[in-house]
């Protein structure tokens, strides 16, 4: 890449989160394989961040490459009002197959945002449709992140979410405490208090509970304890407040699971996915639902759910979202999301011990190192090159989503890297 093209990207190109008049430094990449990112200085980086946790099985897949050619060859995109096909009908059928039984009405959209206002509208129009349009709020917990756009912003944590400044001009829901039971300690009581007097105080305006279930993603890198979204489920039967689970970060075996939700056991109304869902190949999300929630809103008013974006079903990316599913299932990833989650222990652990660092956490294909004061991020990036790795961390967060096909000694490095570079900073 010439000088030239990194001034035209600095002075044209936003990228995400990044000023346009004081850019932090960008590294422009020349290629991407296996769990590699190869800049087009030469250096190749093990990339610790599956692209925002979408590469779970590493970048140019030879089974999503061919899925991907084969249906570009065929129909790469039609529009889905009035027409289908085979690769909506047969991801929406894997779809049904593998998320927490009671899924069964597939809505997909086109990014993991859209995905939540499509839950958040279907969770609004089921209350209209039973004549109780009073239920007209959310409520979620602290420390939460569901997305950029105005309905997923408005559900995101008022402090941490990046939205604040927008909050005069954004619907006003209800936060409840974040659980602070961590997943593997004894379970606090306590930690559902806030969330049960919001629903007995509120339920009659409250439409849904949205959440992040058992981690809590770009809103500070939480895992709470499982029994929380038990006891959120029982209390949602209890008060007749939807439950919708944003699994879009945890679905697809990231936790160790299938699906997040399996921990407490429990099945969500509405769950959106996205992020993996491809493979990290392209954009694609889905809304999944329950049957008495899509057959509700279609008696209602309105007659069908209100909602239907131009590249809905995109052929291109449901096949590829198939293969990626298949490929998922048949590379038995729960053993090799264990073996992750046990590199990750050991490689991260020695970080402990260091002043700058408040706590280290894993859990699957997740490992965490949270320090006592935020990074100086341009700083720690150069690090992180010098070192051959790819991590991206925000505030105190240094975190990596590793793809599930990493081997177990690169895995090694990348931790090894990640706790040199930690200890230095
Ligand atoms: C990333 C993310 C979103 C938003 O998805 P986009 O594809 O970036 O719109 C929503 N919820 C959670 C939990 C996420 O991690």
């Amino acid at each position: 890449m010439t000088p030239e093209q990194l001034a035209f990207d600095r002075d044209h190109i936003w990228h995400p989160y990044t000023s346009m008049t004081q850019p932090t430094p960008c590294y422009s990449v020349a290629s991407t394989e296996g769990v590699y990112i190869k800049l087009s200085t030469g250096e190749k980086l093990i990339d610790g961040m599956s692209s925002w946790w979408s590469t779970i099985h590493g970048y140019g897949n030879p089974a999503l490459n061919e899925a991907a050619h084969k249906q570009i060859d065929t129909m790469s995109h039609v529009m889905f009002g009035g027409l289908t096909h085979e690769p909506a009908i047969n991801l929406a059928k894997r779809l049904v197959e593998i998320t927490p039984i009671g899924l069964e009405k597939v809505f997909l959209a086109d990014s993991g945002s859209v995905s939540v206002e499509v839950a958040i509208k279907m969770a609004f129009q089921y209350w209209q449709s039973k004549g109780l349009s009073s239920k007209n709020r959310l409520v979620t917990i602290r420390n939460g992140y569901h997305g950029d756009t105005f309905g997923a912003m408005a559900v995101c944590d008022p402090v941490t979410g990046m939205h604040d400044i927008f909050s005069d001009i954004l619907p006003q829901h209800f936060f409840a405490d974040r659980p602070n039971t961590s997943p593997n300690a004894q379970w606090q009581p306590s930690d559902i208090q806030s969330l049960k007097d919001i629903l007995t105080e509120h339920h009659q305006e409250i439409a849904a509970l949205i959440l992040e279930p058992v981690v809590q993603g770009a809103g500070g890198m939480h895992f709470y304890h499982p029994e929380y979204l038990a006891q959120a489920r029982k209390l949602c039967d209890e008060f007749n407040v939807l439950l919708i689970a944003d699994e879009i970060a945890t679905g697809l075996g990231r936790t160790g699971k299938l699906f997040a939700c399996e921990h407490a056991g429990i099945s969500p109304d509405i769950l959106c996915l996205g992020k993996a869902l491809t493979g990290g190949y392209m954009t694609l999300a889905a809304t999944l639902t329950t049957k008495e929630v899509a057959e509700t809103i279609s008696k209602g008013g309105a007659g069908c759910f209100m909602h239907g974006p131009t590249f809905m079903g995109n052929p291109l990316a449901c096949a590829v979202a198939v293969a990626s599913i298949d490929l998922l299932v048949n590379n038995d990833w729960e053993q090799q999301v264990k073996r992750i989650e046990t590199a990750l222990l050991k490689g991260l652990s020695p970080a402990k011990s260091l002043d700058q660092v408040a706590d280290v956490r894993v859990m699957g294909a997740i490992g965490v190192i949270e320090m006592k004061q935020p990074v100086d991020s341009v700083r720690i990036q150069e690090q992180f090159k010098a070192q051959g790795i790819w991590v991206r961390p925000f505030g105190k967060l240094v975190y990596i989503m590793p793809a599930y096909v990493m081997q177990t000694d690169v895995l090694d490095k990348l931790t090894a890297a990640m706790v040199k570079v930690v200890s230095e900073h």
